[in-house]
């Protein structure tokens, strides 16, 4: 029902394929029914009849170190080791609920992701194809620092004040194996409520220095730089001093003169709300409220402009637990006006696009990181979403996960 581009990829959603796959690649996707001589030559044929092929899911913005989390403080107050273990399980689940990619958004400390991620490669452990973060690089009495003076207190922060220190602070990350550098540029709700006076917008923490020191260092030595933006001043930032991934970015559309900017940035950065925590919280707690209906206004816009918009809604809170990932599909389309191919689409190919890798997209060449669905995904998300995740994950919908060319899970066939 569907056609294939010119080069073998996939044109328009859905379509009747026969999906070949040899080692840990796509060989070729081709016509359903093959024809009889490419059924000959493999070596196995599994029938997925009535069902669906879609790519892995990709998080774009994982916190695969967080577990659990009410208070910011809850990162520091677990102690590093099972910070560690936590983190090696909540890959095997984000893996389980079909995410065979994550690009991590930060790290609780700054070696979690970077042992996770080599653990994974090494075959030590299962988890999702992890690009490593750094902690939430931040300024003094910003997100990620939960310090009062009278009472030192962690959270997921690496605080740095000043150019010098900013830059010290990404080195260090490098020097300990993070692919991912982030940093804290705009303010949040917690410890300091930066909402301005109006409550309009949000005010910047780091400075333009500090925000040219983190992108300088970080490119020069080859690390893409993702940064926590939530007023218009915090992507005016970004944008000018070459942030590769702006979060969040709520207020952008107080200011066309910034989604003009960056819709001229698209080819070059990603974009991503992190919705999940917002609709989890919102509810509860009216200045959430308040940056979630920013959020609808401003993703509205992005997605008319043709921005790159990635999925990954801060899950790895109490409010949003680890393995239920997936929602954001929901989301995107219940805040954003996405439809559910669109949605798809942006935990997928555009995930891959942000991983840097040859993912989220079936066609010859690429890895081959697939599920089998029992329903239609591009018409309604339902399937894809996990029913439990407290001990282990249930995706009822998923009936095979393959990641590399092997099954993770395989609920269908015996092979
Ligand atoms: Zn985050």
């Amino acid at each position: 029902t569907g056609e294939l581009a010119a080069d073998g990829g996939l044109a328009r959603l859905p379509f009747d394929a026969a999906v070949v796959l040899c080692g840990n690649m796509v060989e070729a996707v081709l016509p359903a029914p093959p024809s009889a001589s490419v059924l000959e030559s493999a070596e196995r044929v599994l029938n997925c009849k009535g069902m669906s092929v879609v790519p892995g899911l990709i998080e774009g913005h994982a916190h695969p170190s967080f577990e659990d989390y009410v208070e910011t403080t809850d990162a520091g107050d677990m102690p590093p080791e099972e910070g560690v273990l936590h983190t090696v399980r909540n890959c095997s689940r984000l893996l389980q609920a079909g995410f065979t990619s994550a690009f991590s958004a930060a790290a609780a400390r700054v070696r979690q992701d970077v042992v996770a991620r080599n653990w994974i490669n090494a075959g030590y452990a299962r988890g999702p194809r992890l690009l490593a973060a750094s902690p939430e690089i931040c300024p003094t009495g910003n997100l990620g620092d939960s310090s009062a003076l009278h009472q030192p207190r962690q959270s997921f922060g690496l605080v740095a004040d000043g150019a010098d220190e900013v830059r010290r602070a990404v080195r260090l990350c490098i020097r300990e194996g993070v692919d991912t550098v982030k940093i804290n540029i705009g303010g949040d709700l917690v410890p300091n409520n930066l909402l301005n006076a109006d409550r309009t917008d949000m005010l910047s923490a780091y400075g333009e220095a500090e925000v040219q020191a983190a992108c300088e260092t970080a490119h020069g030595l080859e690390r893409r730089v993702a940064a926590h933006c939530r007023g218009s001043n915090d992507v005016r930032l970004a944008l000018a001093c070459g942030v590769d991934v702006i979060y969040h970015c709520d207020f952008a559309a107080n200011d066309s003169s910034i989604l003009d900017a960056l819709q001229q940035a698209r080819g070059r950065v990603f974009v991503g709300p992190a919705v999940g925590l917002m609709h989890a919280l919102a509810p509860d707690v009216p200045d959430v409220k308040l940056l979630l209906d920013a959020q609808c206004r401003t993703y509205a816009e992005l997605r008319r402009r043709g921005l790159r918009i990635v999925v990954g809604g801060d899950y790895g809170f109490r409010a949003t637990p680890q393995g239920t990932n997936a929602n954001d599909l929901v989301h995107f389309q219940t805040y954003f006006g996405f439809s559910a191919e669109e949605a798809l689409v942006s935990a997928t190919r555009v995930g891959g696009e942000l991983m840097r890798l040859r993912v989220g997209q079936l066609r010859p060449g690429y890895l081959a990181d697939l599920l089998v669905v029992d329903g239609e995904p591009w018409v309604e998300s339902g399937a894809l979403l996990a029913t439990e995740w407290s001990e282990q994950v249930r995706t009822p919908g998923i009936k095979a996960i393959v990641q590399d060319g092997v099954f993770v899970r395989n609920d269908i066939w015996s092979v």
